[in-house]
C-alpha cells in the first residue's frame, strides 16, 4: 500500500487552508491510533513563516490556535494583531534565536523551540527575568550533525541540557529536530526520543510536511506543519 503523499493536497486552489488543515489534523489521527498513541498527545504547530495575517487568520477562526515562525521580525509584523484577536493563541519559535532579538523575542512568542548555545541560554534567562514571563524551552538536537544546521550536536546534547536547566533554569519541556532533508528521517526521530528519554523530557517537536505521520510513529508530541497546511511558500 502506498501512502499518501502530504504534497499532493497543497496546489494552488485546490484546497481552503482549513480543509488541509483538518486533513492533516486526520491523518496525525490515524498515525496515532496505528502506532497505539492518545491523538490527543500530538500536538500541532501549524507553520505560517512567510505568510500573511490574511492567510493566517481563516485557521484562527476555524479554532485552530497553535502556530509557529521562524523569524522574530516577521512574526513582530503579523502576532501582535492577530493575538489582540485571538488572545489565547500560541506562538511557538522555530527558527534560529540571535541574541540581539532575544527580548522580541521573549515578548511576542509563547515557548522556544530552538534553545542551542549557552550564550542564547543566558541571554534567555535574563530576557525571561526581565519580562516576568517563563516561556517553555525545548533545546534543538543536530541530529545529522549538519554543519550549517543550528543545532546541539548529539555527543553534547546531555551536557548542555544539563546546563539550561541547573545554571540557567530555563523550563526545558523537550527536545527538537529537523532531520537532514535527503536522509530517512525516521532514525533522527528515533535517536532524539532516546536522548530525550535519558534526559527525563516529555517532549518531542519533530516532524514537518513531508515526515509528520513517521514523527508521530516516533513519539512526536509536537509536528510542525505549515506546506500541508498553507499551501506552497512563495519563493
Ligand atoms: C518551515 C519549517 C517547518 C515547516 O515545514 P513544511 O515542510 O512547510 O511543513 C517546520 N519546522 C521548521 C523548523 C521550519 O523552519
Amino acid at each position: 500500500m502506498t501512502e499518501p503523499d502530504p504534497q499532493s493536497t497543497v496546489s494552488p486552489g485546490a484546497a481552503s487552508a482549513t480543509a488541509r488543515l483538518d486533513h492533516v489534523r486526520r491523518r496525525i489521527e490515524i498515525s496515532a491510533r496505528r502506532w497505539q498513541r492518545d491523538p490527543a498527545t500530538v500536538r500541532l504547530v501549524a507553520v505560517s513563516k512567510t505568510h500573511d495575517a490574511e492567510a493566517i487568520r481563516p485557521v484562527l477562526e476555524a479554532g485552530h490556535r497553535l502556530f509557529g515562525e521562524n523569524r522574530v521580525q516577521e512574526a513582530q509584523a503579523k502576532w501582535p494583531a492577530l493575538k489582540d484577536a485571538f488572545p489565547d493563541a500560541r506562538l511557538h519559535l522555530i527558527g534560529p534565536l540571535q541574541t540581539n532579538k532575544a527580548r522580541d523575542a521573549v515578548r511576542l512568542f509563547d515557548a522556544i523551540e530552538t534553545v542551542d548555545r549557552p550564550k542564547l541560554a543566558r541571554v534567555l534567562r535574563d530576557e525571561m527575568d526581565r519580562e516576568g514571563r517563563e516561556l517553555p524551552c525545548f533545546v534543538q538536537v543536530n541530529t545529522g550533525e549538519e554543519t550549517q544546521k543550528a543545532g546541539v550536536v548529539p555527543a553534547e546534547a546531555d551536557a548542555f541540557i544539563r546546563q539550561c536547566r541547573d545554571e540557567y533554569r530555563l523550563p526545558v519541556q523537550g527536545l527538537m529536530c529537523i532531520p537532514p532533508a535527503e536522509e530517512d528521517p525516521a532514525p533522527h526521530f528515533a535517536f532524539l526520543k532516546v536522548i530525550a528519554e535519558r534526559n527525563g523530557l516529555a517532549e518531542l517537536s519533530m516532524g514537518m510536511s513531508g515526515d509528520y505521520e513517521i514523527a508521530v510513529q516516533f513519539g512526536a508530541t509536537y509536528v510542525r506543519v505549515g506546506t500541508a497546511i498553507f499551501g506552497a511558500r512563495p519563493v
